[in-house]
C-alpha cells in the first residue's frame, strides 16, 4: 500500500515551489512549482507568454548551477517516454513526449501539470530518474508502464528497487468522471459515473507490477486551490505548474 508523503512548501524563493526532503536525502531534487503570484510556466497552454517566458527563466536561474540543462516537451496524454543521454547543456524541448529518463546529473527533468498527476521515479544506487505526466488518458495509455520498463531496462535494476511518488495533482473527491474513464484506468466495470482517484490507480498498477516503495502527495491541486493551479476547477482558464525531478551535477 502507499504511504502519504508530502511535499514540502520552501520559504522565500523567487520560484514559490514545494519539494520532497527525503529525495533530497537521497541526493535528488525532487518537486513541483505552486501557483503563488500567478506563476504560470504553461509553455504550450494559453498564458500570456511574455510572463510565462519571465517565469520560465526565473524557474531556470532557481536551479543554476546544480542544473545545466532542464528537459521539456509538449504534452499530449499518451505513453512516450524520452530517454537523455550526453553532457546537453541549456532547454532541450521536445514534442508530444509525456515522460523523460536520464542517469545524466546535471539534467532537470519537468513536465507541466494542472491535475494530472506528475508520478516521479528513481533507482537510488543509480540515480537514475523518469518523471511523468500521468492523466487518466495517459494511465490508460500505460504511461507508467512504459516508464518503469524503460528506467529498469536503463539502469538494470530490478522492479522491486524502484521507488515511486505520485505528486501534487487532483484527488479522488473532486475528480467525478464517466464509467468509461474508470473502466479505462481501473479496469473495474461501473454502470455509472464515479470518484476516480488517479493517484491510488497509479500505486495500485505500482505494486502490481513489483515495486514496494510508493508514496502519495496529500496535496490536491483543485481543493487546494490557493497554492496550486488546476484545469478542472477554473474550467480551463488556470496556468501550469511545473514538476521537475533531477540529480544535481557539478557547477561547471
Ligand atoms: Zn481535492
Amino acid at each position: 500500500m502507499a504511504t502519504v508523503l508530502t511535499e514540502r512548501r520552501l520559504a522565500r524563493e523567487s520560484v514559490p515551489r514545494f519539494e520532497l526532503d527525503s529525495w533530497r536525502d537521497w541526493g535528488l531534487r525532487a518537486g513541483i512549482t505552486g501557483r503563488e503570484g500567478d506563476f504560470d510556466l504553461g509553455l504550450f497552454a494559453h498564458g500570456p507568454a511574455g510572463r510565462v517566458l519571465s517565469n520560465w527563466l526565473l524557474f531556470d536561474r532557481s536551479h543554476q548551477p546544480e542544473f545545466r540543462a532542464i528537459a521539456v516537451a509538449s504534452q499530449v496524454h499518451r505513453s512516450t517516454v524520452r530517454e537523455h543521454n550526453g553532457s546537453a547543456a541549456g532547454w532541450l524541448v521536445g514534442d508530444a513526449i509525456d515522460g523523460h529518463l536520464t542517469g545524466e546529473p546535471g539534467l532537470l527533468l519537468t513536465i507541466t501539470v494542472a491535475d494530472c498527476i506528475p508520478v516521479y521515479l528513481a533507482h537510488p544506487k543509480s540515480a537514475t530518474v523518469a518523471l511523468l505526466h500521468a492523466g487518466w488518458r495517459g494511465i490508460a495509455d500505460g504511461i507508467l508502464e512504459t516508464g518503469l520498463q524503460r528506467l529498469s531496462q536503463s539502469c538494470g535494476c530490478v522492479m522491486g528497487d524502484i521507488i515511486m511518488h505520485c505528486g501534487v495533482g487532483i484527488c479522488g473527491s473532486c475528480y467525478e468522471v464517466g464509467p468509461e474513464v474508470i473502466a479505462q484506468v481501473t479496469g473495474a466495470a461501473v454502470a455509472h459515473a464515479g470518484k476516480l482517484d488517479l493517484r491510488a490507480a497509479l500505486a495500485d498498477r505500482a505494486a502490481r507490477a513489483g515495486l514496494r516503495e510508493i508514496t502519495v502527495s496529500s496535496w490536491c491541486s483543485s481543493h487546494d486551490g490557493e497554492l496550486f493551479f488546476s484545469h478542472r476547477r477554473s474550467r480551463g482558464h488556470d496556468g501550469r505548474m511545473l514538476a521537475y525531478l533531477g540529480r544535481p551535477g557539478p557547477s561547471m
